[in-house]
C-alpha cells in the first residue's frame, strides 16, 4: 500500500506538470474508481483548469478554477501516469483525463481497485469529506506539542495511535514498525504510559524514517514518459525491522520478532523494544543477553540488502 512519502512522491510528480493544464476530457473505466460520495460525476470536469497539487496524509487533491476539487486515494495498488495520447492503456486503467497536451494525458491506473477519484468542496482549505484526518509529520502547520499531549491520553497501544489518522495523518504499518524500532519504544506499549521525551523522540524517528524514504523517491522524471508512481509504487528504504523476522536487530543482534496486530502484523526487537512491565524482568538477564549477542552473525556480511519492494509479500 503506498505510504505518504509515496503519496507525496506522486504529489510532486504531478505538480511537474498538471498545473495550468485543462481537462478536455474524462472517461471512467471502471464504476470503482468514482468514489460514491462524489458529489457530481467526474464528466463535469471537461473544461476545468487545474492550479495546484495538494496533500493531506494519503490523500491527494487537484484544486481547480472551479469551487470545488479532485480527490484521490491510491488505495492499494492505484497510480497516477502522465503517458503519451497515443499509447494504448494498460488493462487496468480505471480513468483518462484528457488535457490540452497534444502529446500526454493523465490516467489513474489501479489493479486492486481500491482507490478512487471524487469530485469533493472545500472546508477551510481541505477536502469536506476528510477534514476528519488529522495533518501529517511534515505539513507546516502540524502541531507538535498538541499531537504529543493526544497521543499521551490514549489508552490503546502506541502503535494504533499512531496508524491512528484523525491524531496523525500519513503513518502506515510500514513506517510504525520501523519508527518505534528506531525510538525503541515497544509496539503495544499503551501510548499514555509514554512520556513527552518518549514520544518526541518516536516523532524525530518518523521524521527521520519517512524522510529517508522521500529523499530516496525524490528523483527526476524522464521527460517523455514520466512514471509519476514508479514501476511499484514503493521505494528500495532499507528495512530495520518490517518484514525481517528472524533476521538480527541491526543494532543489538536479537532476533526479529513477528506478532499479530489487528490484521496485519507488529514486526520488532524484543531487546531493544521492551514493554515497561517487562523491563525488570529482562533486566535481570540483560547481562547474559549482552555476552550472547555482542557478535552477531549478519548475513551477507552485514549488510541488509531486502528492501521495501522485495519485503512486500503479497498477502
Ligand atoms: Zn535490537
Amino acid at each position: 500500500m503506498p505510504e505518504l512519502p509515496e503519496v507525496e512522491t506522486v504529489r510532486r510528480g504531478l505538480a511537474q506538470w498538471l498545473p495550468g493544464k485543462k481537462i478536455t476530457d474524462v472517461e471512467v473505466l471502471h464504476p470503482r474508481a468514482t468514489n460514491p460520495r462524489s458529489i457530481a460525476p467526474l464528466i463535469e470536469l471537461r473544461g476545468a483548469r487545474i492550479e495546484n497539487i495538494n496533500r493531506r496524509g494519503k490523500f491527494l487533491w487537484f484544486t481547480l478554477n472551479r469551487p470545488y476539487v479532485v480527490l484521490a486515494h491510491l488505495g492499494m495498488s492505484g497510480q497516477f501516469l502522465i503517458e503519451p495520447r497515443s499509447t494504448q492503456p494498460s488493462s487496468h486503467a480505471r480513468v483518462r483525463f484528457t488535457v490540452n497536451d497534444r502529446r500526454r494525458e493523465l490516467r489513474f491506473i489501479d489493479q486492486r481497485t481500491f482507490g478512487w477519484i471524487a469530485l469533493d468542496t472545500l472546508t477551510d482549505g481541505a477536502p469536506s469529506s476528510i477534514t476528519h484526518i488529522a495533518r501529517d509529520i511534515f505539513d507546516p502547520e502540524f502541531r507538535n506539542d498538541e499531537t504529543i499531549e493526544i497521543l499521551r491520553k490514549r489508552s490503546t497501544s502506541i502503535k494504533a495511535a499512531l496508524l491512528n489518522q484523525e491524531i496523525m495523518s500519513g503513518v502506515g504499518n510500514i513506517y510504525a514498525d520501523e519508527s518505534l524500532w528506531r525510538a525503541q519504544i515497544h509496539p503495544e506499549q499503551i501510548a499514555h504510559s509514554l512520556s513527552t521525551k518518549d514520544i518526541s523522540r518516536l516523532f524525530d524517528a518518523v521524521r527521520a524514517v519517512m524522510g529517508q524514504a522521500l529523499d530516496a523517491g525524490g528523483t527526476s522524471f524522464d521527460d517523455l514518459y514520466i512514471n509519476v508512481n514508479g514501476e511499484s509504487g514503493y521505494f528500495d528504504v532499507e528495512l530495520s525491522v518490517y518484514g525481517q523476522e528472524g533476521e538480527p536487530c541491526p543494532r543489538c543482534g536479537t532476533e526479529i520478532k513477528r506478532i499479530a496486530f489487528a490484521n496485519r502484523s507488529s514486526h520488532f526487537c524484543p531487546q531493544c523494544q521492551i514493554r515497561p512491565r517487562q523491563r525488570v524482568a529482562s533486566q535481570r538477564k540483560t547481562s547474559s543477553r549482552i555476552r550472547k549477542t555482542s557478535s552477531p552473525k549478519r548475513k551477507n556480511g552485514g549488510k541488509r540488502a531486502k528492501s521495501a519492494k522485495r519485503a512486500r509479500q503479497p498477502r
